[in-house]
């Protein structure tokens, strides 16, 4: 679901400014723009009104306190935008005229060295879409650079709502527990070789969730490689990678990993997980 459904881009430069031709149509090059909502940490852009209780501004506020508690993020060097449309053709419209090549997906994180920029429609799904491309937003706001592995399992984790049993993501446990009947024996080597969200299969989603929820919630060793993992970040635009710091705190990461899968699995499915 979300494999398809969102997408990461980071690009050093503004590569359409000044030389747009806005064809004649219903539709608009134009982002969303007649209402805004600004907090001194991001700020939504809509064409339809937003109110501070609105569940839009509620969802983000609370979720952005929720990464820097969880995460012990520094405080953001620069606001995140959101810009929210009113439905999903005007978005489209917008996104593939703007950005060609892209693979068409509900919502974008579109990083640039002008601003850091989240994309999206109201829908169904709006909430959930928001609070992944927004934890983008936080992170890249925060920190120096995010390997695409963590960036995007960071994000899927904290899609899930707060109020969610164990923030488990059922989609992700089923892909999960097919791995386990092939055989997964999880490792993070490959995962961090990925450097292009075009490149990565729903299993690595699921993976890369998987790690985040095993090291924030198995055993403050774990815990302890990714926080302090975090605040590397903070300083380096050339991460190491994290699998040697885990594979020295925890010797058994692999098997722990799995064992943690299989538990969540039996919280999730018990009558199919005996
Ligand atoms: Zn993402």
């Amino acid at each position: 679901m979300r494999w398809s459904a969102t997408g990461l881009l980071l690009i050093a430069l503004v590569v359409h400014a000044g030389c747009q031709t806005t064809p004649r149509t219903t539709f608009s090059l134009e982002r969303p723009d007649r209402h805004s909502f600004a907090t001194e940490h991001f700020e939504i852009l809509s064409d339809v009104r937003l109110e501070s209780n609105a569940p839009t501004v509620q969802a983000l506020q609370s979720l952005r306190e929720d990464l820097i508690s969880v995460l012990q993020i520094p405080e953001q060097r620069d606001p995140v935008k959101v810009y929210l449309f009113s439905d999903e053709v005007s978005y489209r419209y917008y996104m593939q005229a703007t950005w060609r090549d892209l693979p068409p997906r509900r919502a974008y994180f579109v990083g640039t060295s002008r601003e850091l920029a989240v994309y999206s429609f109201i829908s169904p799904h709006v909430l959930e879409d928001l609070r992944h491309e927004f934890t983008h937003g936080i992170l890249h706001a925060s920190l120096q650079s995010v390997p695409l592995w963590l960036d995007e399992g960071v994000a899927e984790y904290f899609e899930v709502d707060a109020g969610v049993a164990e923030r488990v993501s059922e989609t992700h446990l089923q892909e999960l527990s097919t791995a386990l009947a092939e055989g997964w024996s999880p490792g993070l080597y490959r995962l961090e070789l990925i450097s292009d969200f075009r490149d990565l299969t729903q299993r690595d989603y699921a993976e890369s969730w998987a790690w985040v929820h095993f090291m924030l919630n198995s055993t403050p060793e774990a815990k302890e490689v990714l926080l302090s993992y975090l605040q590397g970040l903070k300083t380096t635009k050339t991460p190491w990678r994290l699998q040697e710091r885990l594979e020295k705190a925890v010797p058994s990461y692999s098997d722990d990993l799995r064992r943690h899968v299989e538990q969540l699995l039996r919280g999730a499915f018990p009558q199919d997980n005996q």
